[in-house]
């Protein structure tokens, strides 16, 4: 016989969507239990490693409400809920005010607009991973002890398996604990299990044929549990083929000091990416999270470079906090250079003509102002295309880096998970990255992480207390 457990509400997952969702829940004054799989004191999730930047589109989170909705529906190319949309053009700077309520430090670390709201210390200030008593690593402390001064706690060791449905309602879960089996028996559930990234068979279904191809840029713990449950409590999906991620060096497959940073989205962005025949396959133009889903589309997600000048290694090389240049070569990464393009794509192990024609056609867009006419075209309206023209010439082989997956549950603007007819599956929410419906589409739109977290958390929190008053 399982151990039953009577709660108010079980919280799948102590992430940032999760934990917020348990602290407002108990400023509401109810009882949330959180089921957390990691059994280690500073169980590692995304949250643990993120750079901890909160951004909506990369704009400051505190712009103007109407300005930051148009901002998601241009990045997402309309993709994005309209109710979606608006709820986090809108709550964005509440998560900001709500989070500095519960104790948390932010800072400005750039000039950046989107630097504006950062959590401190920054997590991101070596090459490598550099989490511990930072960023995410601090917030998770920090909301952790608020939920257990409220009474709360949560369950380590304790990996939701199945969700209780009682007449199309979702009374429960059921979890792994240990070596037992728990039911926590509630009048709500939140899945906030951070995406199915670490899942390699659900990539696989969703996302690109050889997972194995992929880096993990993040914890890799979001193993897709929650979207199994709700697909087998008839939820309807959304946005599930994309993911955010970023372009690495190809060496950070074996080599840990070049993952999470340094990314080379700067370079990619300003040079050719080319294919494993020398050819362009993806519009440079539209972002290092559009070029990353694209690498790992590829029949071989680990045979794409980039192809670039001493001038772009001088110039967008040094962008970013931790920038490619120097810190590519310093850590071990792959970058080729030579003389000239013919000697470059021999090093490279890519057939010379070919590449050569590439470049040079693109050279030639470039001077001419066709990039439109390249295939694929080459839009130059947010990232500059620069020619590939001044000696040496540099080639760094890349892989794709998937940090969570962009899709999931589909929810509407209270986070309450959603059947394919729009109705609501009553007592099933969805938090942070498990969630479906803001991010994603064919433009691949990325609207930023950690506020689709705190909104999407927020908002279930407050619309399970408010039903329980009507219930
Ligand atoms: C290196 C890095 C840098 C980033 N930088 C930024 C940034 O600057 N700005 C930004 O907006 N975003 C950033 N992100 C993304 C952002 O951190 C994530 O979107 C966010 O942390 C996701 O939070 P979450 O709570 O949804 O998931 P997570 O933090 O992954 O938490 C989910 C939790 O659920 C647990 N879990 C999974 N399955 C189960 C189960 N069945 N039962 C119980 N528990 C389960 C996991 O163990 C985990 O602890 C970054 C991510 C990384 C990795």
């Amino acid at each position: 016989m399982a151990e039953e457990r009577r709660e108010d509400v079980a919280v799948v997952g102590g992430g940032i969507a999760g934990l917020v969702t348990a602290n407002r829940l108990a400023q509401l004054g109810l009882r949330a239990a959180v089921l957390e799989q990691g059994s280690a004191e500073r169980y590692l999730c995304n949250t643990r490693y993120t750079g901890g930047t909160f951004h909506v589109c990369f704009r400051d989170v505190m712009s103007d409400e109407g300005a930051l909705r148009q901002a998601i529906l241009e990045a997402t190319g309309g993709f994005a809920d309209e109710t979606l949309a608006g709820a986090i053009a809108l709550e964005g700077r509440r998560v900001v005010r709500w989070l500095q309520d519960e104790g948390a430090r932010f800072i400005k670390a750039s000039a950046a607009e989107y630097h504006r709201w950062v959590l401190a210390p920054p997590g991101r200030t070596r090459p490598g991973l550099d989490w511990e008593g930072r960023a995410g690593d601090v917030l998770l402390r920090t909301l952790e002890a608020n939920l257990s001064r409220r009474g709360g706690s949560v369950a380590r060791n304790t990996r939701a398996r199945s969700l209780i449905i009682e007449q199309g309602r979702c009374r429960g879960v059921v979890a792994r604990q240990g070596d037992g089996e728990i039911c926590f028996l509630t009048r709500a559930v939140v899945l906030a299990d951070g995406g199915f990234q670490g899942n390699a068979a659900l990539v696989r279904q969703y996302i690109c044929a050889r997972p194995e191809r992929l880096k993990q840029r993040g914890a890799g713990t979001g193993r897709g549990d929650g979207l199994q449950m709700a697909i087998a409590a008839g939820a309807k999906l959304a946005g599930v083929d994309r993911f955010y991620g970023h372009v690495l060096s190809r060496d950070a497959m074996t080599n840990d000091r070049l993952w999470p940073y340094p990314y080379l989205d700067s370079l990619a962005t300003a040079g050719v990416v080319v294919g494993p025949a020398g050819e362009r396959f993806v519009d440079e133009g539209r972002g290092g999270v559009y070029i990353a889903n694209a690498i790992a589309r590829l029949a071989d997600p680990l045979s794409a470079a980039i192809i670039f000048d001493h001038a772009i290694w001088e110039g967008p090389g040094r962008n970013g906090l931790i920038p490619a240049n120097p810190h590519l070569p310093a850590v071990g990464g792959t970058l080729i250079r030579a003389g000239d393009l013919e000697a470059l794509a021999r090093e490279l192990g890519v057939p010379p003509r070919p590449l050569l024609d590439t470049v040079r056609g693109y050279d030639d867009a470039i001077h001419r102002g066709a990039l439109a006419s390249l295939a694929p075209a080459r839009r130059s309206s947010r990232h500059r295309a620069c020619p590939v023209a001044v000696a040496p010439f540099y080639a760094a082989p890349v892989c794709a880096g998937i940090t969570n997956t962009m899709g999931g549950v589909a929810i509407n603007e209270h986070a309450q998970a959603l059947r394919e007819d729009g109705s609501v599956i009553p007592g099933l929410y969805a938090a942070g990255a498990a969630t479906g419906g803001l991010e994603g589409g064919p433009e691949v739109g990325y609207v930023g992480g950690l506020v689709k977290c705190g909104v999407t958390g927020l908002r279930a929190a407050e619309h399970i207390a408010r039903s329980g008053e009507s219930e």
